[in-house]
Parts: C-alpha cells; sequence; structure tokens
C-alpha cells in the first residue's frame, strides 16, 4: 500500500499534456508533487490521510496569469472608459505616486484571494514595492514570477536606481517561500525606458540568470514614439541591442507586421496575450495566430484589474478564444483546447516554470483545481474542454491546491480571512484617494 499526503477521487482529469480527459481519475500527491494523475482502476492500492472526493468535478492544472499589476486592485474601476495614455497620466501615474508598501501588500492580498477564488495558481507580476507581493505570496500559498518594476522616462538616474531596485529584489527574492516565488527584472516599456538602460537590465538578467518582464508593442501610439526616437520599431530596436531571447515575456505585442513576428520567433520570445484589457483600451487585437503559426509560445494575462476589472482567468480564457475568431473571421482558429492550453502548459512555458506546473502528470508540483460542473450552465458535458472554456467561471471552482497544499476547498478560504482582506483593500483605496500626492517628478516628462 503506497501512502500519500492527499488523493483526489472520482475526478475527470484533464491532464493538459498529450492524453486525453480521463474519466474515474484518480491525483495522489506526496510531498508537494504529483505521484499518481490517471485512472482509478489502473492506479495501485494508496492510502492517504487527506482525501478529497472530486465526484462531479474536473480536475485540472491550476491557471496561469502570464500578466498582472496585482496591486492595482486598488484602482479598480476608479478611471474608467479613457484612452490609454490619458488614463495612464491623468489617474494611475499619480495615484502610483502615493502608494506606500503597506498599500501594494493590502492590494496584492485582495488580488490573491481573487485568483485563488477563480482558479489561478501561478501569476506573473509587475509594480513597485514588488517585495509586498512576495510577502502576499508567501501568505497565502500561491505560485508566482515576480518583477521589480524600471522606470526611467528621460531621468537617467532615476532608470538606474530602479534598475538597482529590481535586481536587488530578484537577488533577494529568487527562490523565496519555498522556492514558489521566482524573480524576473522588469523593465515596463520602451517609452519609459531608454535604450542604454535596456541594455543594462539584459546584462543584469543574463548574469543573475533571471527573465525580463515587458509591455511591447502595445499600442500605435507608443510604437510610434520609439520609431521617432530611434527610427526603428520596437522589436528592432531591442533586437539591435541584443536585448530579445527565450526568456523574455512580453506582453500585449498588438502591433506586430510579420517581419517582427519573424524575429520574436528567432529569439523565441513569449508573448502574452491580454485580450480583455487590450480591448477595454481598444489597442487592437494581437494576432495569435500568426504568432502561433510561426511557433511562438503565447500565454494569457488579465493585466491589471483597473484595465479589465478581474482577475478571472476563465473570463480571459474565453475572450481570448472569441476575439481571434472574430478578428480572423474564422470560428475554427482558435479551438476551445487551445485556449485552454495557453491558460496552462503555455502559460507556464512563458514565465519559464514548464517543468514544475502546467500539466498534471506524476513529477510535477501539485498545482491543481478542482472545477465543479454540478451547475445548470455546465450541463451536459459532450466535450469537457468547450464547457471548461466558453461556458464556466471562475465561481465555479472548488478547490484548489498549490504545492500540495490545500489553498481553498467548498470555495472557502483557509490562508486568508476572507472579510477581512476585502475590508481592509477597501480602506486602503479610499485612503489612498484622499491622501496628498508627492511631487510626482518624472511624469511631467509625460504630459
Ligand atoms: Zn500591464
Amino acid at each position: 500500500m503506497e501512502e500519500s499526503d492527499i488523493l483526489i477521487h472520482n475526478c475527470t482529469i484533464l491532464p493538459m499534456d498529450n492524453r486525453e480527459p480521463i474519466k474515474e481519475g484518480l491525483i495522489a500527491i506526496k510531498n508537494g508533487t504529483i505521484t499518481y494523475a490517471g485512472r482509478e482502476a489502473k492506479a495501485p492500492r494508496m492510502r492517504a490521510e487527506e482525501i478529497i472526493d472530486g465526484r462531479g468535478k474536473v480536475a485540472m492544472p491550476g491557471l496561469v496569469n502570464c500578466h498582472t499589476h496585482l496591486a492595482m486592485t486598488l484602482f479598480r474601476g476608479i478611471a474608467e472608459d479613457q484612452p490609454l495614455q490619458k488614463w495612464l497620466k491623468q489617474t494611475i501615474w499619480p495615484l502610483e505616486a502615493k502608494l506606500k508598501p503597506r498599500d501594494v501588500y493590502d492590494g496584492a492580498l485582495l488580488g490573491c484571494l481573487e485568483m485563488i477564488k477563480s482558479g489561478t495558481t501561478t501569476f506573473a507580476d509587475m509594480y513597485f514595492h514588488e517585495d509586498q507581493v512576495a510577502k502576499a505570496v508567501e501568505k497565502v500559498g500561491l505560485r508566482a514570477v515576480l518583477a521589480q518594476g524600471i522606470l526611467e522616462a528621460g531621468v537617467l538616474s532615476l532608470g538606474e536606481k530602479m534598475l538597482r531596485e529590481s535586481v536587488n529584489f530578484a537577488k533577494k527574492y529568487n527562490g523565496y517561500a519555498d522556492r514558489r516565488v521566482t524573480a524576473q527584472l522588469g523593465p515596463h516599456t520602451l517609452y519609459t525606458c531608454g535604450s542604454s538602460l535596456l541594455r543594462k537590465v539584459r546584462e543584469k538578467a543574463t548574469e543573475l540568470k533571471v527573465g525580463i518582464h515587458i509591455h511591447l508593442a502595445e499600442s500605435e501610439e507608443t510604437v510610434n514614439l520609439t520609431k521617432q526616437k530611434y527610427g526603428l520599431h520596437e522589436i528592432e530596436l531591442l533586437e539591435k541591442i541584443g536585448f530579445l531571447g527565450p526568456d523574455v515575456l512580453a506582453a500585449h505585442c498588438t502591433h506586430l507586421a510579420k517581419k517582427e513576428m519573424r524575429t520574436m520567433a528567432k529569439h523565441d520570445v513569449k508573448v502574452v496575450y491580454n485580450p480583455v484589457a487590450n480591448t477595454k483600451l481598444a489597442q487592437g487585437t494581437a494576432r495569435i495566430k500568426d504568432l502561433m503559426d510561426l511557433g511562438i509560445t503565447v500565454g494569457i494575462g488579465t493585466d491589471g484589474p483597473a484595465s479589465n476589472n478581474n482577475l478571472d482567468m476563465f473570463e480571459s480564457m474565453k475572450i481570448a478564444a472569441l476575439l481571434q475568431k472574430q478578428f480572423y473571421k474564422d470560428p475554427t482558429v482558435m479551438p476551445a483546447q487551445t485556449a485552454l492550453k495557453m491558460a496552462t502548459i503555455d502559460g507556464a512555458r512563458v514565465v519559464g516554470l514548464e517543468k514544475t506546473v502546467g500539466t498534471l502528470e506524476a513529477g510535477k508540483k501539485a498545482d491543481i483545481i478542482l472545477v465543479d460542473f454540478r451547475k445548470p450552465h455546465l450541463t451536459p458535458v459532450h466535450d469537457p474542454y468547450a464547457n471548461m472554456v466558453y461556458s464556466a467561471r471562475g465561481s465555479d471552482v472548488d478547490t484548489v491546491v498549490v504545492d500540495g497544499k490545500v489553498l481553498m476547498e467548498n470555495r472557502r478560504v483557509k490562508t486568508l480571512d476572507e472579510e477581512e482582506v476585502m475590508l481592509e483593500a477597501q480602506k486602503t483605496a479610499i485612503d489612498l484617494i484622499k491622501r496628498k500626492a508627492p511631487v510626482f517628478k518624472f511624469i511631467k516628462n509625460f504630459t
């Protein structure tokens, strides 16, 4: 009789490796790792201290949100229906200038709670006071890939300072929280970071063996800013300075020509598709089919909750698939299974964790969600992929396991006091608006 820590019985499994969905499945977890995920009838005899009844539920890898700014939960709904640059300059940047570490912690904790409740187990975040996000991650038990943001905005000394902080963060927090935290460097964009600073970011990332998280080709306006300054497209400039590589996570990429896509494919740059935020800010649709045809790995991100306005990867997955169909005028262009792959194993590749998470198979870390299919909108089940992508919502997630630890069971989160987290975040958000703004030097460069 094999001993396990947790056994999940009687569930349907979507392993997201090369196998078909598995009915009457069993998942065994020992020391935070999956030791078995397959047909219960074929499993060796096992026992465990903790048994989870998976009847009527579908188990799949926890979702990977490849691009967000978690603490922006505090700005949810604060400046709506505005163009990107106006939204950033008049509301978001002045508010961000007021942020204190404790605010980021409160906002991040709220974001973590929302993610657990909607089935995200790994997320990639870029923000200020990122150590506070790391602390929130440690407390709640999620997995995360975190980058302290870098902005230069024409002030070279500011860029140098923020690069130093980003490097220090990476040194201190790579491997933090029992290795659930991986660090990256976080240069914000090409219009807020100059080419010589970006060169230094590349050198440091290579030296530290960490990835880079950056916004790329997000809007026509920002692409034009780079063209005016350097006479090159963002991608051409980054190739010229030796910045591109398989460890670069490029969020958005809505404004690329075929030539730039080929350059990204050549360097194996990873792309994050943010369908909700791009659509809400009317920045255009990333041509995901073209990127994938070139062999580029694409994950899905929600982006910050101020431009989405939630962190529900189920919603983002559905809109991801629908938008591509509409854009290419072809309903076959992104099947449900492809969207689910982007939100699991491909997302894991984008954040460099494909050997650790993204599929349910023996040897992977036990990052598992159970989705309760015993709901009217999830009945009947002809195709579990279709139900998962087109019918399910984050609130259908019943159980969440990360690193072999049950973070939520029967929709009750075990690592947080839900009421308290919401109350604190609400208080902080209101206080932030009332607080006097500090002198915000570099914003003048944009207005
Ligand atoms: Zn973003």
